[in-house]
Order: C-alpha cells, then sequence, then structure tokens
C-alpha cells in the first residue's frame, strides 16, 4: 500500500459520492420542483444515473486498490482504517448484486410505484397484488444472492440496519407490544380527556411557515447549509454535509402537523449536517443506520417538541403570530391536545403510543411473506386481522389498510422495524443525556438547545458510519438494545398526562 492507492481510492470515493448526490438532487426536485409532465424524462434520468453509480462503484479496480491497500504493509491510521472497512463492507454487498438483477428490481419497482398509486386511490389491492408477488420474489432472490444465517428477511434487514437480525427484532417486539397495549388501554379507558375544540379554527399558511423556520433556526439548523420547502410528504435528504435540505406540508386546519413534521426533519437534518468535515464525498458521511437516523428526528419530534417545557418557551411566541385562533390558550393544553392518544388506522398519523404497534403488525406480515409461511393474497385479511388485535379497529378498506404505506411498492421490505428501533435508541440515549446535562429541562424551557446539539454532536452526529449502530449504542449508554428504557419514558409521560 502507498499513499497513493489511498489518495486513488478517495478520489473514486468522491467520483461515487458525487453521482449518488446529483442522484438525490434530482429526487428532491421531482418532489418540490418538477412539472409533472417532467416524470417520465426524470425517470430515465435515474435509471441511467443509478445504473452509472452502480457500474462505478462495483468497478474491479475499486476491488483491487481495497485489497492493495488492506493487504499492504503500511499500518492505517484510525480514520483511514474505518474509511476501509466501511468501503470494503459496501463493496462486497454491492458486488453480490448482478448489474442485470438491479436492473430488474429498478423496473419492477418503478412499475409497482405507478400501480400502487392507483390502487390506493381506488382501493382496490388485487391491482398491486401481482406487483407486490413480483417485489416478494425479487426480494427473496436478493436475500440469496446477499446470503443469510437463519432467516432471508435477515439480509433485508441487514440494509437497512446492519447488525440487526430478526430473531432480535422479534424478541424487543413481542415485549413493545405487550406493553403497549396494555398502556393504550389503559389510556383509552381514562376519563382525563384532553380538549381539542380549540384546534377548530383556520390556521393562516404564513404564520404556521414563519413559526416552523424560526423553531428550526433555534434547533441550530443551519440555514446556510439547509433550506426549508414544501412537498406531498415531508422528507429530509443531504447532498453534503453544506447541503442538507428538508420539506414539510401545510394543513390550514391543524397547525401542529406541519410543526412537528419540520422538527422531525430538522432531527435527521441536524445528523446530517453534524458528520466530520474530513469524511465528505465518502461512505462515512452519512447516519449509522435508519434506526440511528430515525432515533435523531423522534427524539426532537417527540421527546423534545412534544414537551411541557418546550411548549412554556413556544406557547407565548405562538400566540403572537396567531392571536384570535390562540386567545388564553396555555403551554399546557398545546402539551395535552399534541399528546393525545388515540388507536388510527394511519401509522404516519399515529400517536406515540400506538405507533409501534404498527410498525410492528407490518414487520410481522413482512417476515410471514418472505419466509414463505403465507401468501401475497393473504396480506389483507392477515392485516385486518392485526389492526383488530392490535389496535382494535375494523379496517374499512385497503386503503386505509394494507395499500396505505409507499415501502412495499419501492420494494423496500425490512425497512419498517427502523422506525421503532429508533424509539428505541432515543429512550437509551435521553438517560444518558439527562445525566450528562442535568439541566437541560431548563435549557429547552428558555429555548436554548446549543448544549444538546453539542452533545449529539460529539456522541452521535460525527461518528457518520464510522461506528456500527449496536457499537454506538453501547459506547454511549453501556447497554445493548433495551426495551425498558422507552415503556418507562412513555409510562411516566402518560401516566402524568392521563391521570393514570
Ligand atoms: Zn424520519
Amino acid at each position: 500500500m502507498t499513499t497513493n492507492d489511498l489518495d486513488s481510492l478517495r478520489t473514486k470515493l468522491g467520483e461515487v459520492a458525487d453521482i449518488r448526490a446529483a442522484i438525490s438532487l434530482l429526487h428532491w426536485d421531482q418532489q418540490v420542483n418538477m412539472p409533472p409532465k417532467g416524470a417520465e424524462a426524470r425517470a430515465q434520468q435515474l435509471a441511467t444515473l443509478s445504473t452509472l453509480e452502480h457500474r462505478l462503484f462495483t468497478d474491479v479496480a475499486l476491488g483491487a486498490l481495497l485489497s492493495e491497500i488492506s493487504e499492504g504493509p503500511d499500518t492505517l491510521d484510525k480514520e483511514d482504517a474505518r474509511l476501509l472497512r466501511v468501503t470494503a463492507y459496501d463493496y462486497e454487498r454491492a458486488r453480490k448484486l448482478p448489474d442485470r438483477f438491479v436492473h430488474e428490481v429498478a423496473e419492477a419497482q418503478s412499475r409497482a410505484y405507478e400501480v400502487w398509486v392507483q390502487a390506493r386511490k381506488e382501493s382496490a389491492w388485487s391491482v398491486f397484488e401481482p406487483h407486490l408477488e413480483k417485489i416478494v420474489e425479487l426480494s427473496g432472490r436478493k436475500a440469496d444472492y446477499l446470503g443469510f444465517e437463519e432467516s432471508p428477511y435477515d439480509a433485508l434487514l441487514e440494509e437497512y440496519e446492519r447488525g440487526m437480525t430478526t430473531d432480535k427484532v422479534k424478541r424487543v417486539f413481542k415485549q413493545l407490544a405487550e406493553k403497549q397495549s396494555a398502556l393504550v388501554q389503559r389510556i383509552v379507558e381514562s376519563r382525563n380527556q384532553p380538549d381539542l375544540s380549540w384546534m377548530d379554527a383556520q390556521w393562516p399558511e404564513q404564520a404556521q411557515w414563519d413559526m416552523s423556520l424560526s423553531i428550526l433556526k433555534d434547533m441550530g439548523y443551519d440555514f446556510e447549509a439547509g433550506r426549508q420547502d414544501k412537498a406531498v410528504h415531508p422528507f429530509s435528504t443531504s447532498f453534503d454535509i453544506h447541503d442538507v435540505r428538508i420539506t414539510t406540508r401545510i394543513d390550514e386546519r391543524d397547525p401542529f402537523s406541519s410543526l412537528l413534521a419540520s422538527i422531525h426533519e430538522g432531527g435527521h437534518a441536524l445528523y446530517s449536517q453534524g458528520h466530520a468535515e474530513s469524511d465528505r464525498r465518502t461512505p462515512l458521511a452519512e447516519g449509522a443506520s435508519l434506526g440511528m437516523h430515525e432515533s435523531q428526528s423522534r427524539m426532537w419530534e417527540n421527546v423534545i417538541g412534544r414537551s411541557l417545557p418546550f411548549w412554556g418557551h413556544y406557547t407565548p411566541i405562538m400566540r403572537g403570530l396567531f392571536p384570535a385562533q390562540m386567545k388564553g390558550i396555555e403551554a399546557e393544553q398545546i402539551h395535552a391536545a399534541i399528546n393525545r392518544v388515540r388507536p388510527s388506522l394511519i401509522r404516519v398519523e399515529a400517536d406515540e403510543c400506538t405507533y409501534n404497534l404498527h410498525v410492528i403488525l407490518r414487520f410481522e406480515i413482512e417476515v410471514a411473506l418472505i419466509e414463505g409461511q403465507i401468501a401475497v393474497a393473504d396480506v389483507p385479511a392477515l392485516w385486518n386481522e392485526k389492526m383488530k388485535h392490535y389496535l382494535g379497529l375494523d379496517v374499512p378498506g385497503d386503503a386505509q389498510g394494507c395499500l396505505q404505506d409507499i415501502h412495499w411498492s419501492l420494494g423496500a421490505i425490512g425497512y419498517f422495524p427502523t422506525y421503532a428501533l429508533g424509539n428505541l435508541y432515543a429512550a437509551q440515549f435521553f438517560q444518558v443525556i439527562l445525566k450528562d446535562i442535568p439541566k437541560l429541562w431548563q435549557q429547552i424551557g428558555r429555548g436554548e438547545f446549543a448544549p444538546l446539539l453539542a452533545w449529539l454532536r460529539e456522541h452521535i452526529h460525527r461518528h457518520g458510519r464510522g461506528k456500527l449502530p449496536q457499537e454506538l449504542l453501547v459506547d454511549i449508554t453501556g447497554h445493548p438494545l433495551q426495551v425498558s428504557p422507552y415503556i418507562e419514558y412513555l409510562q411516566t409521560k402518560y401516566s402524568d398526562l392521563y391521570g393514570l
């Protein structure tokens, strides 16, 4: 190995990173700016760039460079060793998937997505069914290419949450389901239900927009290295640590849905803006996993953004923007309203106490599909049965049931568990944060987030993918994945709110 080899490696990785950023930028533009007739050309542009990216990254010359460096006589410093480890992992995984298979997947996905949009509109499962059959079949082949020890689902999960296994998730979700269902039951039966009638008003879009920008600024989101736009679905995307963008959607009947979406996406964006300067244009400048990313967004949205101290600070500011709608409204009323628990059909609208139950239901169905225990045709009946079991609800149609989420149409099987894992990681981290920053709640009550952000930067953000998710968790908390911190958090918060 020579310094030249390392330089060549960094140059090649930089080129791959540039193409990936261009792909993300095209996706961002598609959802924010693109006129409808641009869709066809955009699909071609994305397919071409994705093929180029895969070809460039899986080039044998890059493989040769990786083995030359790792087998070379010189010892690598810690930073270079991290880069080599993560790149070699990605390279080997990408090389296991033949080019023609990647192409077949991309084609099947774009067809399935188009059909899913239509099927959801018409609430017609039968239209989507053959496409999901194809996606499931391809996912099975993908698992075979990638290899696995126990369940083919392990290979799919690995893509989103490296090191996590189906069996581990099953055990954790079993405990979560029991404890969360019991808590939801007590809340639903409580006489102490919040009054939401004051929210029934018109909440002008511009004032909502201004409010979200001022909170994002307070959180530490750097607007010189980011921007917020409107899109149908809120998301965040990163092209570089100095260009991390978010979107939100505004509902004039509800002043909190867009605000909390901005805080959530802001949490993702702070993570992306906080990776190390020296890791730019390398695979290290990303979150450790999707679950780790969700730990950031969910901590900001739920633990901070739905807390009483937070609203102690922001209620008067919001009252200034909505003087008529919020006349006489105090922080306690907002706190009660935005934490209302009510079993509902739609995952993205679910409250904190029922949210994981939506995820568990999807995980169980996905595992059964991938392990071949059920057929795609069984999904609607099974979905409805589980909805009744976990949330006590009857599903009126597939649009509000098994057709509601985009993930399966995109071939993203194995993705859902990361949402619930993010909640658990966040609760574990937050126990440590409260020990390290004893005055945290007082600071939040003054709208001061700098000490919290500095902690997150130091312990989580700057590492990027340099540490595996479970490594990060153990390094920070001293424990592997645990259920109890999250359950304790929910029990304390909701016992107060509902007088349990
Ligand atoms: Zn998120």
